[in-house]
């Protein structure tokens, strides 16, 4: 048995019944850390660690289906920040989620093993549906968000978020979408928008998720018309969402970026007001402990010289280097929401700043089931488009987080796992036409340097 045949039997359009027909192989191909390694960076700078170094491509044992769940052909997937956490092993090795997991149940013992299958994107073919499994089946071309919830559990009934044992596949589960199959629940799958490519449709759900809950779901900052958007790394992955559903949303987004080429394609992407703040030159801290207040108001009086007013809302996620100017700029009564901390999770800001104009600070994490569905069907609409830059095979999942670690990628990098090459799985062209060509490949037009 290998995936070959599930290849062959995709490729020729199996129908469901012959796809539940078609062997699953005892093992398939992953990548995965080691918890024998999980030491390996001791000594070592945060940014010298090296993903290629710990990031392994090789063969883990298939593990059984779980009543809710289904067998998944991941045609590709993508890098997440995640993944980079969880190769250099930052800031917890991620051995502890599956050890936790493994405590719960005797299907959740089954992610509790000596090595971590990655990866929290994914789009695919459903291979096999589990007993209990009533809106999928085998044959359906699906992509997958990564909020695992046991939906048993009355804390997941009102916002799944909330719920005790929420988690994100694939960094605090196993058996994520960096690999030939994956195993996923049920209430995770979403239908593949039919215009785009599998490596497309593998890259958005993660991040463009997580942007929708931020700025549009009923949960965080509640975007509305009008309202002006600040958006920190205006080009990487949640960031480019961010942009586009400020934009399609009506409101005014200003997104920051650090290069020329990046400002390039932030131009590209419809967003007139663009700060490239390596040539400001912000030094938002005089040194480790001390923050210059003058910097954030150069800040603020640039933001104002574009828009002529303070962000509605201010889109968080560099975390310690710039939550100080984050929470300085926002609007009297505006909102900073906050979904991470790149660099650095011990954050301070001046607090009169946010009482004394009665700012508020909003956390916000992946998105519920609801809000990654009506993420993922604005991007089938077109309204929303993929921001995939490059494409990588499996084999080179390594050299990928690195570049994402080192802040060289814009947008998404696509990898191919079960795709024997990019470009496969369009099956509404004519929609692809309407929507167009060059709306939709517009990072990796960039990226080949076209634009
Ligand atoms: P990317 O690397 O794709 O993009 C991050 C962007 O942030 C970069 O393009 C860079 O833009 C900017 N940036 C990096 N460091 C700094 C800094 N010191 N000051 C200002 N800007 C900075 O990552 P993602 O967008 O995928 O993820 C961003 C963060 O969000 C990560 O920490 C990730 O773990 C987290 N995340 C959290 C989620 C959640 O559910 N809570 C979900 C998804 C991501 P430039 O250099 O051009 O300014």
């Amino acid at each position: 048995m290998s995936t070959q045949q599930i290849l062959e039997a995709i490729t020729a359009g199996a129908t469901g019944d012959e796809m539940a027909a078609v062997p699953l192989p005892e093992a398939f191909r992953a990548a995965h850390v080691l918890r024998s390694e999980v030491d390996m960076w001791e000594g070592v700078e945060s940014e010298d660690k090296d993903p290629t170094k710990s990031l392994h491509v090789g063969d883990v044992p298939l593990p059984e289906l779980a009543p809710d769940e289904v067998y998944l052909a991941n045609m590709a997937s993508s890098i997440n920040f995640n993944t980079v956490w969880t190769s250099i092993f930052e800031p917890l090795p991620t051995f502890g989620f599956l050890d936790r997991l493994g405590k719960e149940s005797v299907w959740g013992k089954r992610h509790q093993q000596d090595f971590h299958a990655v990866g929290s994107d994914s789009s695919g073919v459903v291979l096999r549906v589990g007993s209990a499994v009533r809106n999928w089946k085998p044959g359906d071309h699906v992509t997958v968000h990564c909020n695992h919830v046991d939906d048993q559990d009355p804390s997941a009934h009102d916002d799944s978020m909330m719920a005790a044992n929420q988690r994100i596949w694939g960094f605090e589960t196993n058996y994520g979408g960096l690999a030939d199959l994956s195993i996923v629940k049920a209430n995770q799958l979403m239908p593949k928008p039919t215009h785009l490519t599998w490596e497309e449709a593998a890259v958005n759900a993660l991040c463009a998720s997580t942007s929708y809950r931020m700025l549009v779901g009923g949960h965080a900052a509640r975007m509305k018309q009008g309202d002006n958007v600040f958006v920190w790394g205006a080009t990487g992955g949640i960031g480019a969402y961010a942009i586009q559903l400020a934009l399609n949303g009506g409101a005014t987004p200003v997104g920051v970026v650090s290069s020329d080429h990046r400002v390039k394609l932030l131009e590209a992407m419809g967003c007139e007001n663009v700060i490239d703040r390596r040539a400001e030159n912000y030094q938002f801290w005089s040194d480790e402990h001390t923050q210059d207040e003058g910097e954030w108001r150069r800040l603020g009086k640039k933001v104002r010289s574009l828009i002529g007013e303070d962000p509605d809302i201010v889109f968080e996620h560099p975390g310690r280097q710039t939550m100080g100017a984050s929470v300085f700029i926002a609007r009297r009564g505006g909102t900073i929401v906050t979904c991470a901390a790149t660099s650095g999770y011990m954050i301070e800001y001046d607090n009169r700043h946010l009482w004394m104009k009665l700012k508020r600070i909003v956390s916000s994490h992946f998105a519920n089931y609801a809000e990654a569905y009506a993420m993922n069907r604005l991007i089938d609409q077109g309204k929303i488009q993929p921001v995939l830059s490059e494409v990588f095979t499996l084999e080179d999942a390594g050299i990928a987080a690195r570049k994402v670690h080192r802040n060289e990628a814009e947008g998404k990098l696509g990898v191919l796992c079960l795709a024997p090459e990019a470009g496969l799985g369009i099956s509404d062209p004519e929609k692809r036409d309407r929507i167009g060509e060059d709306k939709i490949t517009l990072f990796q037009r960039h990226a080949r340097g076209e634009l």
